[in-house]
């Protein structure tokens, strides 16, 4: 019988590295990850997974209670709002105690020409005409863009766009490089202009802010949404404490 059945909501490189390094520590805790099933082909973490949507705030519940989730972390993307929305609410629902694990968000260093937004609408429109913008957005955030024909974008994505995208653009498909040098050699390659990107944090995808820095490009970069309410650490060894009941 396990003492604790933890829910990390996943998706994230972080939540990944969560799962492993709780199962190496407490191997006397359930581990389950879940994964929402945007990627054909995900790197599936350590523990159970499942995948899938709950069925909104409700079916979370409904999970938590089924499962006998006794802590829930929601180690999803900063981005990825409407799952913390429905985290926080299954979780009062359910009396399950969470914790948001949430990396810190980059922030400007001397060198980088950004451009601070609120939304990906305002990203568009940020953008002078004729210029030739590297998207690294999310393929269900893509579709303001068709609104201006005078771009010719370059849009990388993990799969291919299905259904296809509903303007030009040339595609790049894989993950984004951690090397800043590969990143630069990329759009240097492709006569990228700028760079438009979220404000994610991490360290996975920071090569192509930097990479942007080394080349002097303009990167417009969108904000956050606001964060989940409730307790919130930005590392692991706090979010293990955490699971582990020792914090
Ligand atoms: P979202 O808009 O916040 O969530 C939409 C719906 O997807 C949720 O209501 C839920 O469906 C389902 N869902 C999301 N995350 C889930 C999870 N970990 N397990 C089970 N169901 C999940 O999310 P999103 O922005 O589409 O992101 C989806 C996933 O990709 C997240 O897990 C996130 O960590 C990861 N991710 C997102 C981004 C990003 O930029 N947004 C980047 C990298 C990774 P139900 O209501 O049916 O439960």
């Amino acid at each position: 019988m396990p003492a604790d059945t933890i829910l990390i909501l996943g998706g994230t490189a972080e939540a990944g590295a969560l799962a492993g390094e709780l199962a190496a520590a407490r191997p006397n805790l359930r581990v389950i990850t879940s994964l929402a099933g945007r990627t054909a082909a995900p790197s599936l973490p350590v523990g159970e997974v499942r995948i899938g949507g709950f069925g909104g705030a409700d079916g979370l519940a409904a999970y938590l209670k089924e499962e006998g989730v006794t802590r829930l972390i929601d180690a999803t993307h900063p981005f990825a709002a409407g799952i913390s929305r429905n985290a926080e609410k299954a979780a009062a629902a359910a009396a399950v105690p969470r914790l948001c694990l949430v990396r810190a968000p980059w922030m400007p260093v001397a060198g980088d020409l950004w451009t601070e937004v609120d939304c990906i609408g305002t990203a568009r429109d940020a953008l002078p005409g004729n210029a030739r913008p590297f998207l690294a957005l999310g393929r269900q955030h893509l579709s303001p863009f068709a609104r201006r024909a005078d771009l010719a974008p370059v849009v990388r994505m993990i799969d291919p766009p299905d259904p296809p995208l509903t303007f030009r653009a040339d595609l790049v498909l894989g993950k984004p490089s951690r090397e800043p040098a590969e990143e630069a050699a990329l759009f240097t390659h492709l006569g990228v202009t700028h760079l438009v990107c979220r404000n994610s944090g991490g360290g996975a995808s920071y090569a192509k802010i930097e990479a942007a820095r080394m080349l002097g490009l303009p990167v417009i970069v969108i904000a956050r949404p606001p964060a989940p309410a409730g307790p919130t650490v930005a590392d692991l060894a706090a979010a293990i404490a955490w699971a582990a009941g020792t914090a």
